[in-house]
């Protein structure tokens, strides 16, 4: 990895063993010549490993003997260009503890100045525009250091010995504060700059304190932030973004603040302060000092610390915790370019505080938790992209992985690495279609790839697919949805297979030309095989049942069993024409997705009948379940799940007038213990003892909880994500890692 500070390390540790030779970057990699007793060089190999900085990660040592040239003392050479590139670009990097004692001591020349960073933190991915890693091919390219900056960056034994982004406010990005002038919000007038520098980033912190929305230009794109413990404030930028209900994250000063939020426990609080920064889930204090509209009606707040020193002056100054929400309207692409920022974000914002170091690729925060102590990650970018992740096989030639289409992400394969893209969004607009064909470019160049295998979704609608099959002159290989759901799981954990794999999700298209979404697969790398699935159903209206999950109530149930069901009466105009509809199959593809039957449980219920975002009605049953009820619905299992009798079983619950988190409880569990038989019978006949889990189906936790307790009681290992989504995020990998074994054949 470049960036991390390697080279000063080696310099430092040649010197205290008194060895003479040099050390530089080229494309490959790291290379070191070292001289001297025989004794001293092996203990510098060894303290290689062992002693390496924090964020340095030695993926291979090749040493070779070479003939002794009596050289004295250590030196750092400069970058070879040339040759095949294989040097890993460094994910950016939380600000370190030693940047932040500079930035608050009023002594230190880099004191409350917003872009401090050093060799082992600051930005990486973001701002580099080319390889090798050095400053002309970053965004700091077009500020000239100042004197005392080169010194640092020169200086081997300095924390900023050739750290790129290094910058001071001398030489250095500067922050910027703008207002807007505007009584109608029709006609936008902007003022001259009002401040800049420390004023700046005072003015930012006045306004948020004074309830206003302000856009903050960050490391991967812009915020739009507000306090977070004022309802007008967070309701005003909830209305302004045209976002009904969706949680909005929050930002806090420190650990401790997070503390007063929400319950934290270790794993919870490894993850808040490791050093991508992630968004952790966690299980919110009644208690806890935010405004009702930051995250309705959940269970669940989304918190961070903050990443950069811009941030860290924010958080400290404003003292309370801020809503940090994507800077963009309701569903498009965060902006991260000046210009259109200002004219996108303009309409929700009151002020910008902006800086004039350009953003070169467009990142999320990355938002993740903790299950079991483990990482579960729930949307993998800032600060993880574009880190490889290790695959269990060589690549022979390398693989473009276009993914899916909800939570885009793309894969690069090459050697026995994948760099799995930055979360690109859903590719249904022209812009987040456009992040996705340069994302790729960059990528091949960053890392020297060209591919000659191209994989892609079976869903002949996907733009990702589409452009897929535009590519000429590459072999194509389509990869089932559902099989790299389990390739990817599969991958991560370095195995190959066969293993159960269980796929719940929302939609995938099956290799029968209907929507799958509730599979049990024998599967390898290679290949897989169907061996169970959701009971199917109709899907009335096709994506409107998407949207409004009170048509699944009513494809499962039909006319007669709705009888007494306050969704009928919801529904009453229009009930029987789309029962009808589903039953006779018109526009109604057939589906045996987990997430739709969610949904129909939902609607049935009571908890939702319409949805604003993929996923609402599951996420708000899971919500409303009472997780201390332990018993189940009789659900039986042959070659597929009887999901019908659930639905049934849960109209009977709610004519009684049962409580809806006992029903939902007896949901979750039938449909945990599904998972079991079905795996369970695989096992009989197959000898198979391992369980993949995949989907976005399993980024519910209940379901989660009860499938692994169930699956461990029954002596059966399971493979869980911990570095990719079980979402649609992780498609790309599991894409690539099929196309990749294909390929080796
Ligand atoms: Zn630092
Ligand atoms: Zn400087
Ligand atoms: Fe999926």
């Amino acid at each position: 990895m470049q960036g991390v500070g390697f080279r000063p390390f080696i310099h430092g540790l040649a010197n205290e063993l008194g060895l003479a030779g040099l050390v530089g970057n080229d494309v490959e990699g790291v290379f070191i010549e070292v001289e001297g007793a025989a004794g001293l060089v092996d203990a510098f190999l060894s303290r290689l490993r062992s002693d390496a900085p924090p964020l340095a990660v030695i993926d291979r040592v090749d040493a070779t003997a070479i003939a002794p040239t009596g050289r004295r003392g250590f030196t750092i050479v400069d970058s070879l260009h040339g040759g095949a590139r294989r040097a890993l670009v460094s994910p950016d990097v939380a600000t370190c503890d030693d940047c932040l004692v500079e930035l608050f001591d009023l002594a230190d020349r880099r004191y409350r100045y917003p872009f401090v960073n050093c060799t082992n933190c600051g930005p990486r991915f973001t701002i580099v525009t080319g390889v090798p890693y050095d400053r002309p091919n970053t965004t700091m390219a077009g500020f000239a250091m100042c004197p005392d900056c080169r010194r640092e960056y020169d200086d081997p034994t300095d924390r900023r010995f050739h750290a790129q982004p290094v910058c001071c406010p001398a030489c250095g990005p500067t922050v910027s504060f703008w207002r807007w002038k505007d009584v109608s919000r029709s006609v936008i007038h902007r003022q001259n700059a009002e401040e800049e520098g420390d004023a700046a980033l005072c003015a930012a912190v006045e306004a948020l304190r004074d309830g206003k929305v302000v856009a903050i230009k960050g490391l991967g794109g812009y915020h739009l932030a507000a306090i977070a413990n004022d309802e007008p404030a967070v309701s005003t930028l909830r209305a302004r973004k045209h976002r009904e209900d969706r949680p909005f994250a929050v930002m806090v000063a420190d650990l401790g603040a997070a503390h007063a939020l929400a319950h934290v426990d270790e794993g919870e609080a490894a993850l808040l302060t490791s050093t991508p920064r992630p968004i952790v889930l966690l299980h919110r204090r009644q208690d806890a000092p935010l405004a009702p509209s930051v995250a309705p009606g959940n269970r669940f707040v989304g918190v961070m610390l903050p990443y950069t020193p811009l941030h860290h002056l924010l958080a400290r100054g404003v003292g309370a915790p801020l809503v940090v929400t994507s800077g963009n309207v309701s569903d498009e692409p965060i902006a991260y370019r000046d210009d259109d920022a200002l004219e996108r974000l303009s309409p929700i914002a009151d002020a910008f505080l902006t800086h004039n170091r350009p953003i070169h690729i467009r990142t999320d925060d990355s938002v993740t938790r903790s299950f079991r102590g483990r990482e579960l990650p729930v949307r993998r970018s800032r600060g993880y992209a574009p880190r490889p992740v290790r695959l269990p096989i060589r690549v022979r030639r390398p693989v473009l992985a276009c993914g899916a289409e909800l939570k885009h992400t793309f894969a690069l394969g090459k050697d026995d690495h994948a760099f799995v893209s930055h979360h690109i969004g859903d590719l249904e607009n022209y812009e987040t279609m456009r992040s996705f064909t340069e994302g790729v470019e960059h990528f091949c160049r960053l890392f020297d790839v060209h591919p000659a295998v191209v994989a892609h979704d079976l869903h002949p609608e996907y733009l990702s697919t589409k452009y897929a099959l535009e590519i000429a002159g590459v072999d194509l290989v389509g990869v089932q949805h559902h099989h790299a759901h389990i390739a990817s799981c599969l991958a991560e954990n370095g195995e190959t297979g066969p293993v159960i794999g269980v796929a719940f999700d929302g939609l995938g298209y099956g290799v029968d030309s209907t929507i799958w979404g509730g599979e049990i697969l024998i599967a390898d790398l290679a290949d897989f095989e169907r061996v169970c699935h959701l009971e199917s159903v109709p899907m009335p209206g096709g994506t409107m049942a998407i949207k409004e999950p009170w048509r699944m109530a009513a494809a499962w149930l039909g006319r007669e069993d709705a009888a007494g069901l306050a969704v009928r009466e919801r529904h009453a105009d229009h009930w029987d024409t789309v029962a009808s509809a589903a039953r006779a199959a018109i526009n109604a593809p057939v589906t045996s997705s987990a997430g739709r039957l969610f949904d129909a449980v939902a609607a049935i219920t009571g908890i939702r009948d319409r949805v604003n975002y993929e996923g609402q009605a599951a996420i708000e049953l899971e919500q409303a379940t009472d997780p201390s009820v332990g018993d189940a619905y009789a659900l039986a299992v042959d070659d597929i799940i009887h999901a019908r009798d659930l639905v049934h079983a849960v109209a009977d619950d709610v004519r009684a007038g049962v409580d809806v988190g006992v029903i939902g409880a007896r949901f979750h569990n039938a449909l945990a213990q599904a998972v079991v038989d079905a795996a369970d019978a695989v096992r009989q006949h197959r000898g198979l003892e391992t369980v993949a889990l995949s989907g976005g189906v399993f980024q519910n936790q209940l379901l989660l909880e009860r499938a692994v307790g169930g699956l461990q009681s029954a002596s059966f290992r399971v493979l869980l994500h911990s570095q990719i989504p079980p979402n649609d995020g992780g498609i790309s990998l599991g894409q690539l890692a099929v196309a990749a074994s294909a390929d080796s054949r």
